[in-house]
């Protein structure tokens, strides 16, 4: 019977055939033992001279890393046997070669990781890479499967737009039939017309940035999920944005555990992750950094960590407030100046604007920026002004502040920095499938 790995608990005692790709061979004399893997798992094939018949065993014996084979033999369970899911074995009676291949490019020996990105295409298979972008896949369910659950409607923006949302430095431009046209840097500004028409939405898809630094949590194309509400202040925002954060990750605890596992992941950081998340002001998480940086002995973390009233954060800069606390953490109301024009202003203190940022734990960093909308014409077409922005290309979106506006807020999620944080991973270029950066497009 043909089977998928992932089942082969169901199987233990009886004759299956698996359709996979050689990962690793070794063994030598009577015993070679094929570590295959089919896209849903890997599991171990020992192919036993005294078993199989002589032909099989040769062409166990000749099997190359990446060969396409159909392996049929009777399963075991054996809970030293590795693999994932890991306890079982297959005593091989048959093998078809279907492709045997010559020289795989990546060995298990180390590789650099300029060297590993340009064979992408191939990279993807190694053991690692396949159990994050499966945990990717998870979270991407995940995004739309709480959304779902809870009234959100899917609306997808464009990605050819006309105007910039999240300020110019960061915009990719094309030349779309002699006329200026730009890669979208995110939805919101549909997100907030399409309230009007169906209440809760959310647009779900790839962002474009021309990040010009290079960093670890930065790459210029990425994949966003932009949430919108209408009738929803920033308390409300932030109760959404914790029930959604959490539930993300407690799916991919239940349905990844042998991926996270394989990744040796420390579950104890994101077991505990549950509502309510701390929250503290931009004001309160300024004085916490220039006192813990008044403290400071070494010259070097002292540098990193200086920070004035109106700077935004950088990687320090979050990493040590998230030591703070044991969960992940909003900074809310951060000065106006380091936001987009859309937030609304705080009345009585316009230097501030009602805003969200959702710190990861361990040093992730912001993976959430979020925050209420400007719903009045006048003040709108006041911010619009000055940011110097072109008020011609606001035209639609302060119509929306004429007919039937209300408060309003939302929230935008990255989900490779979520991907990096949930496997405990480095640098977000090995949680995008094909990585975009600033010296990368290829393959
Ligand atoms: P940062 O200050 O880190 O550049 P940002 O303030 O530009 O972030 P937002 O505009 O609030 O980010 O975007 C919402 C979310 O999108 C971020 O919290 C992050 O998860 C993600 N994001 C933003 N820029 C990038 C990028 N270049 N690569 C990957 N993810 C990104
Ligand atoms: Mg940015």
């Amino acid at each position: 019977m043909l089977i998928r790995i992932e089942n082969i608990a169901d199987y233990v005692g009886r004759e299956v055939t698996l359709q996979g790709w050689v990962y690793a061979r070794t063994g030598k004399g009577k015993l070679h033992f094929v570590q295959l893997r089919d896209g849903t798992g890997t599991v171990q094939c020992v192919a036993f001279q005294k078993e199989a018949p002589e032909a099989v065993f040769e062409t166990a014996r000749q099997l190359t890393q990446e060969s396409a084979v159909a392996v049929t033999g009777t399963v075991r369970a054996d809970e030293r046997a590795p693999g994932v899911p890991g306890g079982y074995e297959v005593g091989v009676a048959d093998i078809q070669l279907l492709q045997a291949v010559e020289e795989y490019p990546i060995t298990p020996k180390e590789h650099g990781v300029e060297f590993l990105l340009d064979r992408r295409h191939l990279w993807i298979r190694s053991s690692r890479q396949w159990a994050i972008l499966r945990v990717r896949a998870t979270i991407m369910r995940a995004i739309r499967a709480w959304l779902h659950e809870n009234g959100f409607v899917e609306i997808s923006t464009p990605i050819i737009t006309p105007a910039a949302a999240e300020g110019t430095s960061t915009l990719f431009e094309i030349d779309y039939f002699g006329q200026r046209a730009f890669l979208a840097q995110t939805g919101q500004l549909y997100n907030e017309a399409n309230i009007a028409a169906f209440g809760k939405v959310y647009c779900f898809g790839p962002t474009f940035r021309a990040e010009k630094s290079k960093t670890r949590r930065h790459l210029t194309e990425f994949w966003m999920v932009e949430p919108e509400i209408a009738h929803c202040d920033l308390s409300q925002l932030l109760e959404i944005e914790e029930q959604f954060v959490s539930h993300i990750v407690q799916t991919c605890l239940r349905e990844r555990a042998a991926e996270l596992a394989l990744l040796q992941r420390d579950l104890s950081h994101l077991e505990n992750i549950a509502p309510p998340f701390a929250r503290i002001t931009y004001d309160e998480a300024i004085e916490r950094l220039q006192a813990l940086q008044a403290q400071c002995d070494d010259p070097e973390q002292k540098a990193l960590l200086e920070i004035e009233w109106g700077s935004d954060f950088g990687a320090p800069h979050e990493t040590a407030l998230t030591e703070m606390f044991t969960g992940p953490v909003f900074v809310t109301h951060y000065p106006a100046a380091v936001k987009a024009f859309y937030m609304t202003l705080v009345e009585d203190r316009p230097e501030v604007c009602y805003s969200a940022d959702l710190l990861a734990p361990e040093g992730y960093g912001e993976i959430i920026g979020g925050s209420e909308r400007i719903h009045e014409h006048a003040t709108l077409l006041e911010r619009i002004r000055a940011h110097d922005l072109p008020r011609e290309n606001y035209g639609w979106y302060l119509d929306l502040r004429k007919y039937g506006s209300v408060p309003h807020s939302g929230f935008g999620l990255g989900v490779e920095r979520t991907v990096a944080w949930i496997c405990g991973i480095e640098h977000i270029r090995e949680t995008s499938p094909y990585p975009r950066m600033l010296n990368r497009s290829t393959p």
